[in-house]
């Protein structure tokens, strides 16, 4: 069953969200609804037995996969009477204990503060006592129960900070002159900076958490005396916050000013093929899905045969697909070059960084024309 298969993986990233935020899941509650209803988004039964379970499990939070409006928000807060934080909230969480630099931190704030102005008639004033927890980084609740103007002014000051800030990284970037450019995208956890510490022999913060990476790292890198800029960036995920998207404008700028795009795949993972979409999404959105790019698809050495097939393939023969049966299909439908590799073992790197390389000097070619 298709749709049911999609809440469970739904909520498995919705979960993995939870613990690199913090927090310890102990219950899933899904719902089937034609549409959400417009006052608290569940149904009132479904309200009453997620209130009857957080009243006997002693839970002091509610994670919801949406975002949920200010309103509803409000009302599933007096219905359930536990902090309730939505799918936004809580990657903004998570964004705001990970950023590290003074840059991260205002793109960050600013995305806070933007999320938590139309919310603010609905404050967390009956929880009070649970001080701090998930949802609760970044402004501090003193600051939260200061007027909207405050807030306001805030948001102008944070956006000028930004702005100055996005001039000298833009002077920065042209600067780099006519050396090309190339950014690996993907979703978040996918194996990125893995796959920068491994071709550029830097030392890049990895972790099996999302969101490892909140600041772009731009390395020098020679493939074949030919050499290029790579530069890592925020991973990407389903529904990513628009609030997300626009503080992160100049994160996103490095993509969108990159002449190649090395699009980073973890074909491990069961729903590989969506997270694929869901970053061609946003490389539509910031208007970047033209350019050349290069499909590496990572971690095969974690590769089991139980993966999800795509949907032009019968139940039959959805399970059980080798490796060899993925390549296959990727390597006749990608329209880019494409290899499999291991970031870990290095596997098939030679094969890559020659696909990275003739791609990189492609470009190359076409800025210095009369060079041969
Ligand atoms: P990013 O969020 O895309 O930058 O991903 P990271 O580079 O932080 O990697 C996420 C996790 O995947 C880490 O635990 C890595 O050790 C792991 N990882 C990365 N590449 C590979 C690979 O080729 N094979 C396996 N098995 N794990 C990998």
């Amino acid at each position: 069953n298709q749709d049911e298969d999609k809440v469970v993986e739904y909520m498995d990233e919705l979960e993995f969200l939870a613990l690199t935020a913090g927090a310890t899941v102990v219950k899933r509650f899904t719902q089937k609804l034609t549409q959400p209803d417009s006052k608290t988004f569940i149904g009132s039964g479904k309200a009453q037995e997620i209130r009857d379970y957080v009243k006997e499990n002693d839970i002091n939070t509610i994670i919801f996969d949406d975002e949920l409006s200010p309103s509803q928000l409000k009302n599933l807060e007096k219905e359930i009477e536990v902090k309730i934080l939505d799918r936004t909230n809580l990657i903004l969480d998570i964004f705001a204990q990970r950023a590290q630099t003074s840059y991260a931190r205002t793109q960050v704030e600013l995305a806070q503060y933007q999320y938590l102005l139309p919310r603010l008639t609905r404050m967390w004033t009956h929880l009070e006592r649970q001080k701090g927890g998930i949802g609760m980084r970044g402004p501090g609740e003193t600051e939260i129960e200061t007027d909207r103007r405050i807030i306001r002014d805030r948001i102008s000051l944070l956006k000028e900070k930004l702005k100055t800030i996005d001039k000298q990284m833009s002077t920065q970037r042209q600067n780099r002159g006519k050396v090309v450019r190339a950014a690996l995208v993907g979703y978040t956890n996918v194996g990125k900076s893995t796959l920068m510490n491994a071709i550029s022999k830097s030392e890049v913060f990895a972790e099996n958490k999302l969101f490892a990476t909140l600041d772009t790292t731009v390395r020098k890198v020679v493939i074949g005396n030919l050499p290029f800029l790579l530069t890592d960036t925020v991973g990407f995920i389903r529904k990513l916050p628009t609030q997300l998207v626009e503080s992160f404008k100049s994160t996103l700028d490095e993509v969108r000013e990159a002449d190649l795009l090395i699009h980073v795949v973890d074909i491990s993972h069961e729903s590989f093929e969506d997270h694929i979409n869901s970053v061609n999404q946003i490389l539509m959105e910031i208007n970047a899905h033209q350019k050349p790019m290069v499909m590496v698809f990572n971690k095969i050495d974690d590769f089991s045969y139980e993966k999800k097939a795509e949907d032009d393939l019968t139940p039959e023969t959805r399970k059980n697909i080798s490796l060899e049966e993925w390549k296959k299909t990727w390597m006749s439908k990608s329209k880019y070059p494409t290899v499999f590799i291991s970031a870990l073992t290095k596997e098939n790197f030679s094969e890559m960084k020659k696909i990275i390389y003739d791609e990189v000097l492609k470009i190359h070619i076409s800025r210095f024309p009369y060079n041969d």
